[in-house]
Formats: C-alpha cells, sequence, structure tokens
C-alpha cells in the first residue's frame, strides 16, 4: 500500500488525486489535506460559470497563452492538452460546451455542477478528504515524509503539494521553501488598469470591439495585443487589458512611470486607410457636424470623450476642417494615449511567479531535488491568460503529477 498526502484541495490537487487512484497499479491510500472546503476556490470561477478549459487544439498554440511556463506546458500538454482534457471530463460523465472564442464552460453554466462531478469521483475512489485542515510543515526522512497538522504527524511515502498561489504572502510556499525548493518572485497578474484621466467615468460601461493595443513602458514597447476592453470608472478592464497586464505583471508602473496604452480603436485601419475614408465622408458630407461623422467609427461616447480630451470642437462643420485637425482626429482614433497609473484588483486575479521550473520534471511534476515529492496547480511559476487557461494548467498538471505517482 503507497500512502500518498495531497496538500490543497483545489482544481490541481484534486485531479492528482483522482488520476492517482484511477490509474496507481498498485493500491493506494490517498488523503487530501485542505485547510478550507475542497474545490471552494472553483465556485467563483467564470463569474460562477467555471471557464474550466479553451478548446484550443494545437498544444504549442494553447501553451502560448501562458506569459509565464509556455515551454514547461510544452511537456506536459503534449501529455494532456485541451482535447484530451474535454474527452476525460465528458468521459466521466460532465457535460461541456465550447463557446465561439473557444472557452469551454459546463452546459449548465454553473461552477456547482464541477464541483459535484469531483466530490463523485473522490467518493468513488475512497479518497479521504481532511477539510479545515491546515498543513504547517512538511519534512523528508530517508523513506517517509512527515506532514505536520495542528494536532498530529503523520507518515507518507509520497505527497503532491498543489496549494495554490498568493501573491501577498510567502507562506503558502514555505512548505515548498523548506524542502529546499526556490520561489520566483511574486506579482498578481489579471487585473484592470486605472488611468490617470478621471474624465474617463464619464463614459463607465462602453465597451470597444477588437482594438489594438500597443503597451509602452519606460518609452520601450513593451507588449501589443488586440480584442475587446470596456471602459471602467476608474479606467479600462476586458479581455483585451487581462492580457495586457498578464504580459506585463512584472512591470512596476505607478502614477510618476506609467504604463503607456496606444489604441487603436480600428483594428484593421492605420492612418492611411482612415485618412482617405475621412477625406470621402467630408466631401460627401460637408454640412454635417465633424463629431457626427466620427461617431460612425467609435461609440458616440467615446467619440465624445475623445474630442473633449483632444480639444477638439465638435459642431465645427466638415467642409472647415483644417488637415491639422484631421491628422489630430485620425490619431487620437487609431494611436489614443492613455496612462495607466495603478492596478484595479476587482476580476479573476492569478498569481504571477511560484515554485521555480527549473526543480520541476516537466515530464513527471516530480521535483528535481526532493525525489517523491510532486507539485501542481498555480503553486507553480505558471500563469495563463483568461479564458480557461488556468483551470487548463491546474487538469494539465495535476494529469501528469497523478499519471506519475
Ligand atoms: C475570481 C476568480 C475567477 C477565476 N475564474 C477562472 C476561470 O473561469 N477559468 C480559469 O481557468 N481560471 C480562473 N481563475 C483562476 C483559477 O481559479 C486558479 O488558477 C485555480 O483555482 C488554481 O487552482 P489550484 O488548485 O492550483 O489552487 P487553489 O484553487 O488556490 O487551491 C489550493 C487549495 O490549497 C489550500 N491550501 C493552501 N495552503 C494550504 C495548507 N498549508 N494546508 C492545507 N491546504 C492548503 C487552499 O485552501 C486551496 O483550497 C479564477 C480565479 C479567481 C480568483
Amino acid at each position: 500500500m503507497v500512502n500518498i498526502a495531497i496538500v490543497g484541495g483545489g482544481p490541481a490537487g484534486v485531479m492528482a488525486a483522482i488520476v492517482a487512484a484511477e490509474n496507481s497499479k498498485q493500491q493506494v491510500n490517498i488523503t487530501i489535506f485542505e485547510k478550507g472546503q475542497v474545490l471552494k476556490t472553483i465556485l467563483c470561477t467564470g463569474n460562477g460559470r467555471c471557464n474550466l478549459a479553451n478548446n484550443t487544439k494545437n498544444f504549442k498554440e494553447l501553451a502560448s497563452n501562458y506569459p509565464r511556463g509556455e515551454k514547461f506546458l510544452y511537456s506536459i500538454f503534449s501529455q494532456f492538452d485541451a482535447t484530451k482534457t474535454i474527452k476525460w471530463f465528458t468521459g466521466h460523465g460532465l457535460k461541456l460546451y465550447t463557446q465561439k472564442d473557444n472557452r469551454v464552460f459546463p452546459i449548465t453554466d454553473d461552477a456547482h455542477t464541477v464541483r459535484d462531478f469531483f466530490i463523485k469521483l473522490l467518493n468513488k475512489y475512497k479518497i479521504k478528504i481532511k477539510e479545515n485542515c491546515h498543513i504547517e510543515k512538511i519534512e523528508k526522512n530517508t523513506n517517509k515524509f512527515k506532514i505536520h497538522t495542528h494536532n498530529e504527524v503523520l507518515n507518507f511515502d509520497k505527497v503532491v503539494i498543489a496549494a495554490g498561489g498568493n501573491h501577498k504572502s510567502q507562506s503558502v510556499y514555505n512548505l515548498a521553501k523548506n524542502l529546499g525548493h526556490n520561489i520566483t518572485r511574486l506579482k498578481p497578474s489579471l487585473f484592470a488598469l486605472s488611468l490617470s484621466d478621471s474624465n474617463i467615468s464619464k463614459i463607465a460601461g462602453v465597451s470597444i470591439e477588437s482594438a489594438s493595443i500597443g503597451t509602452y513602458f519606460d518609452n520601450k514597447k513593451v507588449y501589443s495585443t488586440q480584442g475587446d476592453f470596456i471602459y471602467t470608472h476608474k479606467g479600462v478592464s476586458g479581455p483585451a487589458i487581462f492580457k495586457t497586464t498578464g504580459a506585463c505583471a512584472f512591470l512596476d508602473f505607478n502614477r510618476e512611470n506609467p504604463l503607456i496604452l496606444k489604441i487603436n480603436f480600428l483594428k484593421n485601419k492605420n492612418f492611411d486607410s482612415l485618412n482617405d475614408e475621412i477625406i470621402e465622408l467630408v466631401k460627401d458630407n460637408p454640412k454635417k457636424n465633424i463629431i457626427n461623422l466620427i461617431r460612425q467609427f467609435v461609440p458616440a461616447g467615446v467619440a465624445d470623450y475623445l474630442f473633449e480630451k483632444n480639444s477638439l470642437n465638435p459642431d465645427k462643420k466638415a467642409a472647415e476642417l483644417s488637415k491639422k485637425e484631421r491628422n489630430r482626429i485620425i490619431n487620437m482614433l487609431v494611436k489614443s494615449e492613455f496612462s495607466a497609473v495603478a492596478p484595479v484588483f476587482d476580476s479573476e486575479i492569478v498569481t504571477a511567479g511560484g515554485i521555480d521550473l527549473k526543480q520541476v520534471s516537466s515530464k513527471t511534476m516530480e521535483s528535481k531535488i526532493c525525489s517523491r515529492l510532486y507539485f501542481c496547480g498555480e503553486m507553480l511559476d505558471i500563469d495563463g491568460f483568461t479564458g480557461g487557461f488556468n483551470l487548463q494548467a491546474c487538469w494539465s498538471t495535476g494529469y501528469v503529477a497523478g499519471m506519475n505517482l
């Protein structure tokens, strides 16, 4: 009988436990130690719908959605990619569907279904669950691991640490540190941005589809992406912004040294193509107020806001527009600059940084410096963009750890 301890009953730990129970050739006795309640963290995912994967077929393309951990995940996804994940869930009885944007959800659109699905499997395989049980320390001697709870010390042959991420405190990582592992710098990832311009609140709630966003820091271009975003009371949020903050998680921007976002509201147009278009429009509508022509390109509120921000007269007749004014209008549509001065933590947040991947085998998820110890999930120096990529990493690393336990 092999005794296995899983520290952390989140998605990654639970996946590792079930896969180990299902595939082990030897008899296994598995215990999950969870300081709170098992799978509580999954209930708030995807706004309660649980966006549990991203149906990207090619595993290298899938891995490109991880600002940290991309290369490590090649080996993991070559063993258990999105297609295999979806097959695994449906094969075990959880019905899923894929949205147009590749995000995968349970057919019920309810994260409780995913939790109930896993609880059933944990019961089926007689995996022991110790809830409200905080693991304070793990020690290893030649043959056994000693797991310290608040009131007892228990012996195990193998241990999986799947205690999740926490950018605010190192304490969760101490379990791994005490066994000789390095923890890379920790930062939050995937957050909204506060902009320097307080007038932005005038357009709160307005969303922009398919913009291009170039991000600059210290006068250097650091990232570019395309996608939707939304104005908030403080600044900007939404998929394209989360991608940007995911990629720029380790840049220490602030009011004195902000991130500069250069936004092209019209993804498929550039200065020259828009110049031609506006010249034509002006020719055809000389008596119209210029603002009415520009409102064809962006939502009315945004057009009004941009005219005010750039001190342009919205009521000027199109025919009276000077070349200089036309150039300024075009620039504000294809290269509008905004200063992002602070993160806003009101959304899905994951931890960038964690267990140093150099010390973990990407073939087995076993520690390279402490045999029979495995890691999986957000604890690792792996984090993805929004879209189901973070849970995908949990299933895949959990699966590989489980198969090799
Ligand atoms: C609001 C929100 C929405 C999200 N939505 C999505 C989404 O839709 N799709 C997606 O892909 N990702 C989403 N994420 C990210 C995703 O939830 C995480 O990446 C994922 O939960 C990480 O799983 P994990 O098992 O590694 O860690 P966790 O889910 O954090 O689980 C770790 C568990 O370990 C326990 N633990 C910690 N220390 C100890 C200890 N010493 N002893 C015992 N137990 C311990 C914790 O209590 C916890 O239950 C979201 C995150 C947030 C915050």
